[in-house]
């Protein structure tokens, strides 16, 4: 049984009902829990959480601190192509968008590794859009083969693959995945991508098993807040890391939430995930997964990163370009305008002002 079977025995889930039967009667019990079920997750989203915030913020730090201590993991992303087939109308990459187009070179990779390495970052996170005739299997072994000379860790967020595509990447030396499902809404994934390969709603979320099955060391998950029903939407997303956490007991199990951001084009979001839903959804999130890493990206503003970093924060994006080769030239579009611009050194000054550990360098690689 595959995740999309555990996905359809909640398909017709009435979450408004749900919520209409929940008391602080039953916030309090869960807060009594050491471990957090599904619907004791979802309860925590709701509004008879809400005057619990400060409690459920405060185990979440709590926990944070025993599982992580008081480390925050960065990373940089590496754009290398914004060639897409997709049409996904979020997004500035998409096929429909009149936008400059190119892939990298092998010597241009090489030069933007260089300039993030300089930073003193050894975590690196490769992003294409979905063209694999532009980005074919060679050319991303090729890309990684580059990157192992700079970084400690590499990891991927491009289309999905079959599980020999993750295991040849594997044994060039990735050792992470990141892939958004943006959609757990089965109805409303099919809307936004009528066209492409992305179509395949399956596929794409099989993909972080099929590359756990092949020994992805980690993976990152997580749904595009702002395209659906967004208690739904996280609640799916956690579902999803708790499988696979339960089923690959060993990897490392992250959950990230982006929130759309301006981007090139006319869409308009029709959900808005304010900063106090964000919160509770952290913070809930800690609870139900204590061990899961979780992400906050650029997408965020660095005084909104700061102010949430206690509250259950793993890793951060930093040193942050959106657009293709935009390490080393700052003219070409981005996938989507950061809200957090802040150079590396700067967001590493800020973590330890309030008392955290930047960790850019994989300590355990460097003793082997
Ligand atoms: S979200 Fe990904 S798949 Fe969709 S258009 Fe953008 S780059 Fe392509």
């Amino acid at each position: 049984m595959g995740f999309y079977d555990v996905l359809q025995q909640w398909r017709s889930f009435d979450f408004n009902g749900f919520f209409t039967e929940v008391s602080a009667t039953s916030v309090e019990a869960i807060l009594a829990k050491e471990n957090l079920a599904p619907l004791d997750f979802l309860t925590l989203l709701g509004d008879a959480a809400a005057p619990y915030r400060e409690a459920i913020a405060r185990r979440a730090f709590k926990i944070t601190r025993r599982q992580f201590g008081n480390t925050i993991r960065l990373f940089t992303p590496l754009y290398i192509s914004n060639y897409c087939e997709n049409v996904c109308p979020y997004c500035s990459f998409g096929c429909r968008q009149t936008i400059d187009r190119r892939t990298l070179s092998l010597d241009e990779i090489e030069s933007e590794a260089r300039a993030i390495a300089q930073t003193g970052m050894r975590h690196v996170l490769v992003l294409t859009g979905e063209a694999p005739a532009k980005t074919p299997l060679r050319y991303l072994a090729d890309v990684v083969d580059i990157l192992r000379e700079h970084f400690a860790s590499i990891a991927l967020e491009i289309f999905p693959l079959a599980g020999d595509g993750y295991k040849e990447l594997i044994g060039h030396g990735v050792d992470g995945l990141t892939i958004y499902q943006e959609v757990y809404d089965e109805y409303l994934y099919k809307g936004y991508h009528r066209g492409g390969p992305k179509e395949d709603f399956v596929f794409r979320l099989d993909a972080p098993e099929r590359a756990l099955k092949e020994n992805m060391r980690a993976v990152t998950i997580g749904p595009l807040l702002g395209l659906a029903q967004p208690v739904s939407e996280i609640f799916f997303a956690a579902l999803h890391a708790d499988y696979l956490w339960k089923k690959y007991p060993a990897a490392e199990l992250s959950v990230s939430l982006p929130r759309l951001r301006p981007l090139v084009g006319e869409f308009k979001q029709p959900f808005y995930v304010n900063d106090t839903q964000f919160v509770r959804m952290l913070i809930a999130l800690r609870l139900f997964l204590p061990a899961a890493g979780l992400t906050v990206s650029t997408r965020e503003s660095a005084d909104f990163r700061n102010n949430i970093v206690s509250l259950g924060v793993t890793k951060m994006s930093a040193g942050v370009s959106t657009a293709v080769g935009g390490h080393l030239d700052s003219s070409s579009v981005g996938q989507f305008e950061i809200a957090d611009t802040r150079s590396v050194q700067e967001v590493n000054c800020d973590l330890l002002a309030r008392g955290f550990q930047p960790v850019m360098h994989d300590w355990n690689s460097k003793l082997s």
